[in-house]
């Protein structure tokens, strides 16, 4: 079946898709719309990087539970394909089952967080931290009972993306972001510079936000870590002495396009909106730093 028609198949099953046709490959985002299946207000968007002809795939954040992920995975008709984890939280991998027989990558961090290895992780991430006051989106039942079969992971699913070598011309970076060991992939197509940045800014029902997730470090240390990712983004500079961090940051700045966890983020029209957001966010936390030093 070609692209074309696996995505209106796809569509005809109740998931939204988009879809981006480069000279090489294409990128489908596909999320799930039936609410009986999938994560509520935390349902994310799963990438898929297809090469058409060979139909070998690059999946990034399979959030597709249960059969409905299998379904997915049947209609792109896609052979062998790799996954790839962006950070731990639950909506970037509940979706594993059809990719767990190949190695499935992600940070060290996360393969620690995910298979019970990093103290107290599991419970802190899934049960307080992601639950906490600044979380209002509901998680359904389901997802909870999800966790508790799932959790932890076993050690031999993964592997670090250090590792991943693929055809597909993506980098991957791990970087400061929403959460501790976030990844970021980048690849160039086509003369543009496509960039998946993890759950750095969020959209939901019109509005667009920074969820701050406070799992691991300090409360101050995680907003400093997003604006510092998202400035260069948006092509706002950023000083850090840190000569390693500068280059990854480089390679991270000004995308064409940007496929965020929960959905493609229209840079070239709200670019304002976003760049607002952030500096509101960093004049907050710097206030907030200087009371409490
Ligand atoms: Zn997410």
């Amino acid at each position: 079946m070609s692209i074309d028609k696996a995505v209106k198949e796809l569509e005809k099953e109740q998931f939204w898709v988009v879809s981006y046709k480069f000279e090489k490959y294409s990128i489908i985002g596909v999320y799930d719309k039936d609410e009986t299946n999938n994560l509520g207000p935390y349902q994310n968007m799963t990438y898929f990087i297809i090469d058409e002809n060979s139909k070998k795939a690059l999946v990034i954040d399979p959030g597709v539970r249960g059969k409905r992920g299998y379904l997915v995975k049947k209609i792109l008709g896609i052979k062998d394909p790799t996954a790839t984890v962006s950070h731990y939280h639950v909506d970037h991998w509940i979706g594993y089952g059809p990719y767990k027989n190949n190695r499935i990558y992600t940070s060290q961090f996360c393969i620690d967080v995910l298979t019970g290895k990093e103290e107290e992780g599991i419970v802190k991430v899934f049960k307080d931290g992601r639950l906490n006051w600044g979380h209002t989106r509901q998680v359904p039942q389901r997802v909870l009972d999800d966790l508790a079969d799932e959790l932890p992971l076993n050690p031999k699913l993964f592997w670090p993306i250090s590792k991943l070598k693929n055809d597909f011309g993506v980098e991957f970076y791990e970087l400061p972001g929403q959460t501790q060991g976030s990844v970021y992939g980048c690849m160039e197509a086509d003369g543009k510079k496509i960039l998946f940045a993890n759950d750095l800014l969020i959209e939901g029902n019109g509005q667009l936000f920074i969820e701050i997730h406070y799992d691991f470090p300090p409360e101050g240390e995680v907003i400093r870590n997003h604006i510092l990712a998202l400035k260069p983004i948006f092509g706002l500079s950023v000083k850090t002495g840190d000569k390693e961090l500068r280059g990854l940051l480089k390679k991270i700045a000004n995308p064409d396009v940007l496929l965020l966890g929960h959905g493609p983020f229209d840079i070239k029209r709200n670019r304002d909106k976003a760049v607002t957001l952030i500096l509101e966010t960093e004049f907050g936390n710097n206030l907030v730093s200087k009371h409490t030093r």
